[in-house]
């Protein structure tokens, strides 16, 4: 299997770094590289080849995953609100039922099954837990493509997770055990 990992927003964020929590500062580009690339880490371990793109081109993110003939493609991010109550975890994929939606599921089973406090913000409209939006990166993969939003970074309580490696290892494990999870459904 060969899978793609993006790491939301520009590295070290230059020019781009994302959404930045207004008090602490802290940038969704810092935190989507150390998820990125500890999620590498299990998927490698568990025997896939996987090729970890940062980068401030939505072209050459795709076109790593479509001219390398991936198997699937994830990107990560920090959801981020005005609103510093607003809080959850949540995936997406492109509308309607994809060869992606049966990924999204497997991610966010484990990683409710890892985070049972967590809120999780689901869209189950088409029976299944993924959001749905017409994200460029989910749109112009050929491979099922899915965005994970591993929590708002506007929130207290979760940009506080973001930056406790503990957190960050559990999270990835769990999104990695998705994974391989959907592997052997195929
Ligand atoms: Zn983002």
């Amino acid at each position: 299997m060969l899978g793609i990992i993006n790491q939301g927003h520009a590295p070290k964020g230059n020019p781009d770094p994302g959404a930045i929590n207004p008090i602490t500062g802290l940038r969704e580009s810092d935190i989507t590289y150390l998820l990125g690339e500890e999620m590498a880490g299990f998927l490698r371990a568990a025997g896939h080849e996987i090729i970890v793109i940062q980068s401030d081109s939505l072209t050459e993110i795709v076109a790593a995953a479509n001219d390398n003939d991936a198997d699937y493609f994830i990107s990560i991010h920090c959801n981020s609100a005005e609103d510093p109550a607003a809080e959850g975890f949540e995936v997406y994929t492109t509308p309607g039922q994809t060869a992606a939606d049966p990924l999204a599921t497997a991610i966010i089973n484990q990683t409710k099954a890892a985070f049972p406090e967590t809120k999780f913000r689901e869209d189950w409209g088409d029976n299944d837990p993924d959001k749905e939006a017409n994200y460029y990166v989910l749109r112009n993969t050929v491979c099922p493509a899915v965005l994970i939003e591993c929590g708002f970074i506007s929130n207290r309580k979760e940009q506080t997770n973001m930056q406790d490696p503990a957190w960050r290892t559990k999270m990835t494990a769990a999104w990695a055990r998705g994974v391989t999870d959907w592997q052997v459904a195929l």
